[in-house]
């Protein structure tokens, strides 16, 4: 079954193809700067040269018919006809408390996702612009919207609420939602995969960790606590967000720098974390090069996302009553060995010891980073969100099947 996973975003469009039979990527690319001058297409066929077009893209709609074109292009492309597509698969940001799973799009999931506006307001709207612009060029392909939030929505009471009027709850669903849940669902999963253990029998701390960054307990399988909140600002210091802060510093702020709502939340979304400490830049590999050189405030930088990574780690061994494994993923946790040095090694009391030869090999695979005799396993998983997207919706087409009594028979 071929499958087709889409990653709107306000201007772009990020999308890989899938052959389920073996998972294998026929292709992959994205296309950038939709609606604005200038539309650029990169498009990577496996095995046949990287494809760059500038085009005049002005909509989603547009976007979907080059992508398509490029897919079954004479010479670029990977398939015969657009019929081999048989579904698509989106990233959906937020999916509040509706959404606890993937999910076949239907008239009724458009009207809640849309209801989730208010929301996400950068991230939701966008996706719905890419399932319109799918159904407007494949009217016929069934589609399916797989939500960052839903690998959280087992999380207890005790921990999605904020101790605040339940009144806010309740009328405008204020709580904790978590996010990255699709990392953090598979990373967890290939993790206990590596130890060859149940996933159900462990308590996990994954730590995904890239431009945002957010660490999750996973206690049997299950997410039991996340560090980002209602949105993705709160939790660990990120590359330009502050992550955790009192949250009186906003209206002291607004009020001593005469800022708006909208310019005290940029504050914190776009000018602070490792850029604001920094001074500098908001990307890890600059840090540390800049900290090795002497630095001074990239070293303060560093040492305070570090600090904070820890805080959550231990916080989370404390709320599970201990931890079996720790991951790391995403652009730092995969990439940056300083960065999981210095966590591990500030944190031996829980029972990490590092191999440090281990995690200075560099490897696309998971890996065990901790000793053999370390009392918790620690790995390094890189993160693949759109495989995760593909094999939710290549499942729930074979689960469609099953009800319409259709038998899927691979070509
Ligand atoms: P996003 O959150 O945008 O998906 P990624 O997961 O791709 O981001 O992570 C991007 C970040 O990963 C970059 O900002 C950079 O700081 C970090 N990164 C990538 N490679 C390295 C490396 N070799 N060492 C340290 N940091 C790295």
């Amino acid at each position: 079954m071929i499958i087709l996973v889409m990653n709107a975003g306000s201007s772009s469009l990020k999308y890989q193809l899938y052959d389920m039979l073996d998972e294998s990527v026929l292709a992959k690319g994205r296309v950038e700067r939709i609606g604005l001058d200038a539309s650029i297409i990169t498009h990577e066929p496996t095995n046949k040269p990287e494809v760059r077009q500038v085009k005049e893209i002005l909509d989603h709609t547009t976007g979907v018919k080059r992508v398509i074109e490029l897919l079954t292009h004479p010479e670029h492309g990977v398939l015969k006809s657009m019929n081999e597509i048989k579904a698509v698969g989106h990233r959906v940001v937020h999916g509040g408390e509706s959404f606890k799973h993937s999910t076949i799009v239907d008239d009724n999931v458009k009207l809640e996702i849309r209801k989730l506006f208010d929301l996400a307001p950068l991230h939701n709207p966008p996706a719905m612009m890419g399932i319109t612009a799918v159904e407007t060029n494949l009217p016929d392909v069934p589609q399916t919207v797989v939500f960052d939030t839903a690998f959280h929505q087992t999380m207890p009471q005790e921990t999605f609420l904020y101790p605040i009027p339940m009144v806010l709850y309740r009328r405008h669903k204020i709580r904790r939602y978590g996010f990255h849940g699709t990392s953090h669902d598979y990373v967890s999963r290939q993790a206990a995969a590596k130890l060859g253990k149940p996933l159900e029998s462990l308590k996990m701390i994954t730590c995904h960790i890239g431009n945002g960054a957010s660490c999750t307990a996973i206690l049997h399988g299950k997410s039991y606590d996340t560090s980002m909140g209602l949105t993705p600002l709160e939790g660990l210091m990120m590359g330009t967000r502050s992550g955790d802060l009192d949250p009186a510093i906003v209206p002291f702020t607004m009020d001593k720098e005469d800022l708006t709502l909208n310019e005290v939340s940029s504050m914190l979304n776009k000018h602070s974390g490792l850029q604001a400490i920094s001074g500098l830049s908001s990307d890890m590999r600059e840090i540390t090069e800049a900290m090795q050189e002497g630095n001074k405030q990239a070293k303060l930088a560093f040492d305070m996302y570090m600090y904070r990574l820890r805080k959550y780690i231990g916080a989370y061994a404390a709320a599970m009553n201990g931890v079996d494994a720790l991951v790391f993923t995403a652009g730092v946790g995969e990439n940056s060995v300083i960065t999981r040095q210095s966590v591990c090694e500030g944190i031996t009391f829980l029972g990490i010891e590092l191999d440090r030869a281990r995690n200075e090999e560099r490897s696309n695979e998971s890996r065990l980073i901790s000793t053999d005799e370390s009392r918790v396993a620690v790995l390094v998983v890189p993160t693949n969100e759109e495989l995760l997207i593909a094999r939710d919706t290549y499942q729930i087409m074979m689960e469609q099947g099953k009800d319409s009594g259709i038998v899927e028979i691979e070509a």
